[in-house]
């Protein structure tokens, strides 16, 4: 029987994040959607098109805003 329950096991948590991906078979080159500077970027690799897409990636943590927790 598959356990549905939500264990405990990723610490780092990560969500469907919007990328852009090359479209080039030999280059496995992708930038965040967030990172891209162009409404349409080429790959930085291989200069080839990149297309949209969307991949499970680790949510960054901004680590330049601290929260100071008391107790
Ligand atoms: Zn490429």
């Amino acid at each position: 029987m598959y356990n549905s329950r939500k264990k405990p096991l990723e610490e780092t948590p990560v969500e469907m994040t919007a990328i852009w991906s090359c479209t080039s078979e030999t280059c496995n080159c992708w930038m965040r959607d967030n990172f891209a500077l162009d409404a349409e970027p080429t790959c930085p690799q291989c200069q080839s098109e990149m297309v949209r897409g969307e991949k499970s990636l680790a949510v960054i943590v901004n680590s330049s805003f601290t929260h100071n927790k008391e107790g």
